[in-house]
């Protein structure tokens, strides 16, 4: 600023030294010569000597400032590059293609790349065709001038997905427009292997905790848990929940003529087609205990769950299991009892299956291989 002002006054004194050498030369007379000879030249001795003065003055000004600027420049220049090797994260910077215009040695090591395989590579082409929304999401993101810090996997050159965590900044210039973005990379690979592991072996430890080991379908617990739930489902709802209780017959005469091993076989397969004749998205099909099996149907009124119990009592006769000391076929049957219920708050769902349970005991009693139904009211 002061270099400008000196650079201006200069100016105007230099002008007003050329104006007085003009009035000099246009002066006449000996008056005139003598007024407009010695003023003038004074004036234009003072204005050349101090326009001078000032113009040099403001030239080693700039010339100092434009150091100085250059100095500033290397300064940042060289912190820019103290951080970039002292960062223990990888550092990207894309252009407003999302190409790579600058990727420091740690990004590249952790990607498998040369920093000069990276440099022009699209962002998008590190990205797993599963992990594509997220790339849009983030590059959306950027454009509307937001950062942000996510998870995210990254494909190494060898193909292995590699995970990060990703802080990232859109840059503008400085009229406003998107010029690209700078992300920094930190190596999250290790804790995510070991958080994806923990979690699916909790899946299974869910799942097997829920799963009777002999037949596969679920066992009592899950049965128990999901009756309830599903039960206090149907309060906030007008349907109807339905489930199917099945024992099988003369089991105990079919273990003591074909042995445990075999009743055990005749078990599972019989779960096989109680999971076949569901719709294992929205029903549950269960080992209640010993060789008594259970069905829980939501949303599913009494004539649809009588028809999924006749289907399962077919199958089980299907399954052509032969049984010599059964009085009621030569294979294996059962017998069914099927209930339908409306929420209220007199049944409880020990109630419903209790309902079953007693419809069970009337196909029993009505001479087996047979089903028995009634709606809860
Ligand atoms: P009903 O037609 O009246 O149901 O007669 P049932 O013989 O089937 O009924 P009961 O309750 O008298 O006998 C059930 C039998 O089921 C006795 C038991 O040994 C057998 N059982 C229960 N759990 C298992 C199991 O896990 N494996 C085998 N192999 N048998 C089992
Ligand atoms: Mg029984
Ligand atoms: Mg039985």
């Amino acid at each position: 600023m002061n270099g400008l002002i000196a650079q201006s006054s200069g100016a105007v004194f230099l002008t007003s030294a050329i104006i007085c050498a003009g009035l000099f030369q246009a002066a006449s007379g000996l008056w005139g010569k003598a007024i407009f000879s010695i003023i003038p030249a004074v004036s234009f001795c003072l204005f050349l000597i101090s326009g001078l003065v000032l113009l040099m003055l403001a030239k080693e000004r700039s010339d100092l400032q434009f150091l100085e600027v250059q100095r500033n420049l290397r300064q940042a220049e060289t912190r820019f590059q103290q951080i970039v090797e002292t960062a223990i994260e990888g550092i990207l910077i894309f252009d407003e293609h999302y190409r790579v215009t600058f990727a420091n040695d740690n990004m590249a090591v952790m990607l498998g790349y040369t920093v000069d395989d990276m440099l022009g590579r699209t962002y998008a082409s590190f990205f797993p065709e599963s992990h594509m929304d997220v790339y849009h999401y983030q590059e959306s993101l950027r454009k509307r001038g937001e950062g942000s810090v996510y998870e995210c996997c990254l494909l190494r050159k060898d193909g292995q997905p590699h995970w990060f965590l990703i802080s990232a900044k859109p840059i503008f210039d400085e009229q406003g427009n998107f010029e690209g973005s700078f992300g920094m990379f930190t190596d999250i690979n290790d804790r995510k292997e070991m958080v994806l592991l923990l979690e699916e072996s909790n899946r299974r430890l869910t799942e097997l905790s829920n799963q009777d080991s002999l037949t596969g379908v679920a066992n009592r617990r899950c049965f128990d848990a999901t009756l309830e739930h599903e039960y206090s489902r149907l309060r906030r709802s007008n349907s109807q929940l339905s489930i199917i209780l099945l024992d099988i017959d003369h089991f105990k005469e079919y273990n003591d003529r074909y042995g445990h091993v075999r009743g055990d076989e005749c078990l599972r397969q019989i779960g096989s087609v109680l999971a076949c004749s569901i719709n294992p998205s929205v029903d549950l099909a269960a080992r209640y205990g010993g060789e008594e099996f259970a069905c829980i149907l939501p949303d599913t009124d009494i004539q649809a769950a009588v028809a999924i119990a006749e289907k399962i009592r077919q199958g089980i006769q299907d399954l052509r299991i032969e049984h010599e000391d059964s009085p009621v076929s030569q294979f294996v049957t059962a017998s069914f009892g099927v209930t339908t219920v409306q929420y209220s708050t007199d049944i409880s769902p020990a109630d419903i299956v209790a309902m079953a349970d007693k419809l069970l005991y009337k196909a029993k009693v009505s001479g087996r291989n047979t089903t028995e139904y009634g709606v809860i009211e």
